[in-house]
């Protein structure tokens, strides 16, 4: 399926609405590494949900950042890593599994297998380029802030607009500033600015959710960042490309915890000229690398096709297997083969 036929949502909400009105049990789950879209489109549906009456369940594959941790309800999410008995009874007694956020059921990693497995019907809200096949019901296009707008529409779609409330609302706003950069990219929607006006109009705060979301570094992610920028960043201007690498030691000097790189890579794309950039981060067995681009240098083809990985045209993220030299090394190769590309016109 390609961009363009994502550009049209499809989803019958009167037969969405009949197995809602079957069924009582609901898991809602999202992707491995969540992050604020993922945790608020959980979190506003599990309200929904709750207020409805369904018995209903998250459940995502690992934790959630500590700045995520302040939205209502966050502690009743179910974490797979830790409690895998308990997630694996919810799965398999669930009559309708909602796929938030992502779009392979691959991403969930452990909690795959047993979501794969389920009989349930399969409900997927997103907004990644190419959809699972594995699933009942799509909502999906690339063309939207986020998968919580797309959870704003699918509540007015299955008829609930009115039980939107305020706790819903903080949910939403929260998906809808975190995977826009605060309203700085995927944010040229009218949708985005009309639905954000309805959530004020409910009485979020959104100087609050800011400040709770983004005032929260530790002062050792400060000096990380500060070292990351001023030690550790390659710009390779003949390629438009900038890149950050960081080692397992310096990781650990910084005392480094979950979350702590989240944004770094954006730094690098700020720099004037840059098209592409790139977050090396080794860790235990692996690196793990984010890309990120501007125009149309597609970031998840190159991640997928080089890399094992995947994402948005111009955020990707991946996995590299060999050292953090090599993995280095084979990225500024295949920088060569791209230079064509790599020509960011201001
Ligand atoms: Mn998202």
């Amino acid at each position: 399926m390609n961009d363009k036929q994502l550009k049209s949502k499809s989803l019958d909400y009167s037969v969405v609405a009949k197995t809602l009105k079957k069924s009582k049990n609901i898991l809602i789950t999202s992707h491995t590494n969540p992050d604020g879209d993922a945790i608020g489109s959980s979190l506003a549906l599990y309200s929904l949900f709750s207020k409805l009456g369904y018995n209903v369940n998250v459940c995502i594959p690992n934790n959630i950042p500590e700045f995520l941790q302040w939205i209502t309800n966050c502690e009743k999410i179910l974490i797979y890593k830790k409690e895998s008995v308990k997630a694996k009874k919810i799965v398999e007694e669930a009559e309708i599994i909602f796929c938030l956020d992502y779009n392979d059921l691959h991403r969930l990693e452990n909690m795959s297998e047993p979501i794969i497995n389920s009989k349930a019907i399969k409900i997927l809200i997103d907004h990644h380029p190419k959809v699972e096949n594995d699933i009942d019901y799509r909502f999906s296009t690339t063309e939207t802030s986020s998968t919580a707008e797309l959870i704003y529409e699918f509540i007015r779609g299955i008829g609930y607009e009115n039980l939107i409330d305020k706790e819903i609302a903080e949910c939403i706003y929260v998906g809808i500033i975190t995977d826009t950069g605060s309203l700085s990219y995927l944010c040229n929607y009218q949708s985005t600015y009309l639905i954000i006006a309805k959530l004020i109009g409910l009485g979020i705060d959104g100087k609050r959710i800011h400040q709770l979301v983004y005032d929260t570094f530790s002062e050792n992610r400060l000096r990380l960042l500060g070292y990351s920028l001023c030690e550790k960043l390659k710009v390779l201007k003949e390629f438009s490309t900038a890149y950050i690498y960081l080692s397992k030691s310096d990781l650990k000097k910084f005392k480094y915890q979950v979350g702590d790189t989240e944004g770094l890579v954006n730094y690098a794309l700020s720099i004037k000229g840059i098209q592409f950039a790139a977050l090396f981060t080794e860790r235990e067995n692996v690196v793990r690398i984010s890309f990120r681009s501007k125009e149309n240098f597609r970031v998840n083809e190159f991640a997928s096709k080089h890399f094992e990985g995947g994402g948005h045209n111009n955020a990707a993220g991946a996995n590299s297997y060999i050292s953090l030299n090599e993995t280095i090394e084979k990225f500024e190769n295949l920088l060569i083969e791209y230079k064509s590309r790599l020509r960011y016109s201001e």
